[in-house]
C-alpha cells in the first residue's frame, strides 16, 4: 500500500519532488495548482492524511493521526500570478512569503501594509489558513481583510475558486470559511490580496502616561477618533526600565511609542490625534529616542533585550485595563513579579505581552526570568486571574464552535483526510 502510494505521487510530481521522512510519510512539493490536486487525489485513493506544509514555523499536528501522511509542501508555489497596481490587487501563490512578496512590491512603491514584521517569514498560505489572530495593523486591519479571492483544493481534489470583484457582485463569501480552517476544509495554493502604496511620510512619536490606564484609555480615544496608527505600543514602568536599560518614567506611569504612515498630511494627522488624546489623559511627550529605538527593533535593526514573553492575553478594549490589573494581582499573591506591555490595539482589543520576573532577584526590570515549575504555576494563576477578568488566551478558538466546524469537515472531506490532527481537542 504505502509503496503504491510513493509510486503514484512519484508519478504525478516527479521523484525529485517526493521524498520519504519515515516508512508512512512522504513529503512531496507540488509545482503548480493543478498537481496539488492531483496529490489530494492520490492521497485520498489510499487513505492518507494531507498535511499542508508552508514555511514550517509550527510543527504539524499530528496527535491521533494514525494513518499514512503526506505532507504537502507549497514551497515551489512562488510565484506572484498576477498584480494590477489599478486596483491594487495582487494574486499570488500560496507558498511565497511576505518577504517574497515585499521583495516584488518594494521597487513599485508598493507594500503588503504595516503588519507586524514577524508576518514577512511565513507563507501567504500559512497565514491565511492560520488567520494568525496576531497578525493585524490598526491602518490596515487583520491580515485575513486584506484577502479578497483564494484557491483551495478540497478533499476530493475539486478547486473551489472564490471570486475577487467588487463587494457587490460577489454574494456569500465562501473565502472566510477557509481563513483559519489551518488546512482542514482545503489546502490553499493561491489567494489574490489588497495591497497598499508604500508611505509617502512616516511619524514617530513617544509620551509618559500616568499609568497603564490612562495609555489604554489615550489608545482608544485617538482611535475612536479614527487615528490610525502604523503601530502603538504601551510600556508599563518595569518594562520600559527593562527595554531602554534606565527609568524613563516614574513608577506607575507608563510609556506610549506610537507610528504613524501614509501621505505627510495623514500622517501628520493621526500623529496628532494620537497626542491630543495623551493630552487629555495627562501624558506628557517623551524623548523621542524611545520610539526610535522601539522602531528599529520592531523591524529587525536591533536585537530586542531578553527572551520573548512567558506569555500573552488577549482582551476587548473595555477589559484590557481589567486583565491586566488581575494578572499583576495574581503574580504578585504567587509570590513573583511581572513586566507587561500592550500591543497591536484595533478596535476589537489589544495584546498584553507578560514576563514573569523573580521579585527576589533584583529589581523587576532587570530580574531573571521565571522558568521550569515556578513559572507553570505563576501561569496558570495569571491565566486564571485573566480569564475571571473577561481576558482570552491569546491565540485560544470558540470551543462551544467545534461541533460547527466539525459539521463542516466531515460534509467536505467523509473519510478525514484534510490535517485530520488540526483544530481538534
Ligand atoms: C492560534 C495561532 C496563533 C498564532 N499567532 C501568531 C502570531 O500572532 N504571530 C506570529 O508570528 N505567528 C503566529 N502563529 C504562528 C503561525 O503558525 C505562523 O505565523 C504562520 O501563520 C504560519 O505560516 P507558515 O507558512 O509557517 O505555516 P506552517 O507553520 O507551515 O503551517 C501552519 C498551519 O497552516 C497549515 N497550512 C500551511 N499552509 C497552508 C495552505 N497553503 N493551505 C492550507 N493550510 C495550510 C498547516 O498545515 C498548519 O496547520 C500562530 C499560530 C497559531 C496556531
Amino acid at each position: 500500500m504505502t509503496a503504491a502510494l510513493r509510486a503514484d505521487l512519484e508519478q504525478a510530481l516527479g521523484a525529485e519532488h517526493v521524498a520519504a521522512e519515515d516508512a508512512r510519510e512522504w513529503r512531496v512539493s507540488p509545482g503548480a495548482a493543478a498537481e496539488v490536486a492531483e496529490v489530494v487525489r492520490i492521497a485520498g485513493r489510499h487513505g492518507a492524511a494531507i498535511i499542508p506544509v508552508g514555511s514550517a514555523s509550527r510543527a504539524p499536528r499530528l496527535r491521533g493521526v494514525d494513518r499514512s501522511r503526506v505532507m504537502v509542501s507549497t514551497r515551489r508555489l512562488d510565484q506572484v500570478i498576477h498584480l494590477d497596481e489599478t486596483s491594487l490587487l495582487c494574486h499570488v501563490q500560496a507558498g511565497l512569503t511576505g518577504l517574497g512578496l515585499e521583495k516584488v512590491l518594494t521597487p513599485r512603491g508598493l507594500s503588503i501594509g504595516d503588519y507586524p514584521p514577524s508576518l514577512l517569514g511565513s507563507t501567504l498560505g500559512g497565514l491565511v489558513a492560520v488567520r494568525t489572530p496576531g497578525k493585524s495593523s490598526a491602518r490596515h486591519g487583520f491580515f485575513e481583510d486584506a484577502v479578497l479571492g483564494l484557491s483551495a483544493v478540497l478533499a476530493d481534489g475539486r478547486t473551489v475558486h472564490t471570486r475577487a470583484a467588487p463587494r457587490r457582485a460577489t454574494g456569500p463569501d465562501l473565502a472566510r470559511a477557509l481563513c483559519g480552517s489551518e488546512g482542514t476544509l482545503g489546502l490553499i495554493t493561491s489567494v489574490v490580496l489588497r495591497i497598499h502604496r508604500r508611505p509617502e511620510a512616516r511619524f514617530l512619536a513617544a509620551f509618559v502616561l500616568p499609568g497603564v490606564d490612562a495609555a489604554v484609555a489615550a489608545t482608544y480615544l485617538a482611535l475612536r477618533e479614527e487615528a490610525a496608527t502604523a503601530g502603538l505600543r504601551v510600556l508599563d514602568a518595569a518594562e520600559a526600565a527593562h527595554w531602554y536599560g534606565a527609568a524613563v518614567c516614574g513608577d506607575g506611569e507608563a510609556v506610549v511609542v506610537a507610528a504613524t504612515a501614509g501621505p505627510t498630511d495623514l500622517a501628520a494627522c493621526d500623529r496628532d490625534l494620537i497626542t491630543s488624546a495623551v493630552r487629555a489623559e495627562g501624558g506628557r511627550d517623551a524623548d523621542l529616542a524611545l520610539a526610535e529605538t522601539w522602531w528599529k527593533r520592531r523591524h529587525s535593526a536591533e536585537p530586542w533585550p531578553g527572551p520573548p514573553p512567558s506569555f500573552q492575553l488577549t482582551a476587548t478594549p473595555a477589559r484590557l485595563c481589567g486583565a491586566y490589573h488581575a494578572v499583576r494581582g495574581a503574580v504578585t499573591a504567587a509570590g513573583a513579579a511581572a513586566r507587561v506591555h500592550l500591543s497591536r490595539f484595533d478596535a476589537t482589543g489589544a495584546v498584553l505581552f507578560v514576563t514573569f520576573v523573580d521579585p527576589e532577584a533584583g529589581p523587576v526590570a532587570t530580574a531573571p526570568v521565571l522558568t521550569g515549575a515556578r513559572e507553570a504555576a505563576v501561569r496558570d494563576a495569571a491565566l486564571t486571574a485573566a480569564r475571571a477578568a473577561g481576558g482570552y488566551l491569546f491565540g485560544g478558538r470558540a470551543r462551544e464552535l467545534d461541533p460547527y466546524l466539525q459539521a463542516l469537515r466531515a460534509a467536505l472531506d467523509p473519510d478525514g483526510l484534510m490535517n485530520p490532527g488540526a483544530l481538534v481537542g
